[in-house]
């Protein structure tokens, strides 16, 4: 019998398993006893296990549980694919009897991760030096050793601003799924465990949003490919007020409950490209996403210890109620009201929003990063210890002192004016730096680097930023005015 977890419900989970094989699956409340999760994510993880369940018939087991130990105990699975987190391989390793076979979900080994990130000689783990890597060993988009088109990413051309005087982005509409009786079932359920006082949660509980089974995943996957990925690539960094999917795939909760292998996405969206029905640039930054950042990720979190976290700016500042809890309502600033308004309905929101609101606040702010991994991990229906504990700590945060990125992600309203649409509509003005007017995003940059101009003041590409700050006129009255804003919210 071998004991299939939430995150490993596609195919290439169980598709090795012998006649007479048994599968068992575990629905423990106390998971989300333990911590307040988002509704949506709660709802999407036992939709997706129910619905796997049913797809499997007879061949599963599926327990409704107040934990593991017990259905443990009871069914005595022998085998188990080697878990996601620090804290569930513990877990397995301490159950008697109890296989562990290595893990699966992701296109490369972990040994061509160590090779490689051992042989760096210090360098910093730079995630373009690993993607290059990938994509040769792998055979994707190269000619040889040469990359398809002659350039290894078009960051450059896929860097645009939403398309002016538009207020969506005016792609096809993205799949959506229809909810079924197992759906209703487990709505049913949580409200039971919320009513009971047992288990609480954060966010609305709107229709299911994301994919819950293989057949919705690979519809997604075909929507995508078929009506978005063209404009993926441009329009991927930007955010627009009314319109929370852009062009983005929405194929990370898949990816991240097993449902897919990243593999199929990057074959689907590749062959696309050959067809000549998407251009390179697109395809290209999809294939960076998959392969790139999210294999890098991955391979990263199992070089941090378990119980470390690391925190080089000393950010101690608690994570506010507002922003915790996600009242879009309590926040004036249009970007940061608009970013927390997305994921108190829906449980996501696409990567620039995560990093150049989301994160970006909560750096200039000085939250502290165990929390933010946390908070990241409950709230967003993709996020699991693995994909957060990097792009938190070093991405967001800055908080390994720089072994990810070559500076922090700070950056003030100028940013968030040109990618968005946001700033039209808000009470504040992103070319202000204090009085009544001024951006928070602004004023908190100015703000973030004086508090660490002493932790900056070594790294070459803070030396501008930090001699502009040198040059500020105002600067003691911005820093009064910050000092003052306190956890208020902006
Ligand atoms: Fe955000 Fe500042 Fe623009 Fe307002 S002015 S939307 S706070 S960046």
């Amino acid at each position: 019998m071998r004991w299939i977890l939430g995150d490993q419900l596609g195919p290439h989970f169980t598709d090795d398993l012998q006649p007479g094989d048994r599968v068992l699956m575990v629905e423990s409340r106390r998971m989300f006893a333990r911590r307040r999760y988002h509704r949506a994510k709660a709802h999407l993880i036992l939709s997706a296990m129910r619905h796997r369940a049913a797809d499997l018939g007879d061949l599963c087991v599926i327990v409704q549980s107040d934990s593991f130990a017990p259905a443990l105990a009871e069914h005595r699975p022998t085998e188990v694919i080697d878990p996601t987190s620090h804290q569930a391989r513990r877990f397995v390793r301490e159950q008697p009897g109890l296989a562990v076979l290595p893990s699966r979900g992701f296109a490369t080994e972990s040994a061509l991760f160590d090779q490689w990130s051992s042989g760096r000689g210090g360098r910093r783990l730079l995630m373009e030096d690993w993607y290059r890597l990938v994509r040769t060993t792998l055979g994707v988009l190269v000619n040889g050793d040469a990359p398809e088109g002659g350039e290894w990413n078009f960051d450059k051309e896929n860097r645009l601003p939403p398309p002016k005087g538009q207020r969506t982005l005016g792609v096809h509409a993205p799949w959506h799924p229809v909810e079924d009786a197992i759906d209703a079932q487990v709505r049913e359920d949580l409200d039971a465990w919320a009513a009971s006082g047992e288990v609480s949660f954060i966010g609305d509980d709107n229709p299911r949003a994301f994919a819950a089974t293989r057949s919705e995943a690979l519809e997604v996957l075909a929507d995508f490919v078929e009506h978005r990925l063209v404009s993926f690539g441009p329009y991927e960094d930007a955010m627009l007020a009314e319109d929370w999917s852009m062009a983005h795939s929405l194929l990370s909760p898949a990816l991240n409950l097993g449902l897919l292998h990243p593999m199929e996405v990057v074959d689907a969206c590749v062959a696309a490209y050959r067809r000549g029905e998407a251009p390179l640039q697109s395809v290209e930054g999809m294939v960076r996403q998959v392969l790139g950042w999210r294999e890098y990720v991955w391979h990263l979190y199992w070089q941090s210890q378990p119980d470390e976290i690391p925190n080089a700016l000393r950010a101690e500042v608690d994570l506010p109620e507002w922003f915790a809890d996600l009242q879009d309502g309590q926040v004036t600033a249009a970007c940061l009201s608009s970013a927390l308004r997305e994921v108190r309905e829906r449980g996501w929101s696409h990567h620039i929003v995560r990093l150049m609101v989301l994160g970006n606040w909560a750096l200039q702010r000085g939250y502290e990063p165990r929390q933010m991994v946390d908070w990241f991990g409950r709230a967003f229906v993709d996020g699991y210890p693995w994909v957060m504990t990097a792009n938190v700590l070093g991405m967001s945060l800055y908080a390994d002192g720089g072994r990810m990125a070559t500076k922090p992600y700070a950056s003030g309203g100028a940013y968030i004016n040109r990618m968005s649409d946001h700033c039209k509509g808000c009470a504040y003005r992103p070319d202000r730096r204090v009085g009544p007017e001024a951006c928070p995003f602004t004023a908190g940059y100015w703000w973030f680097l004086d508090q660490h101009r002493e932790d900056l003041r070594g790294n070459h590409r803070m030396a501008q930023p930090l001699a502009g700050l040198g040059r500020l006129a105002d600067r003691d009255l911005l820093i009064s005015q910050e000092d003052a804003r306190g956890s208020r919210a902006p």
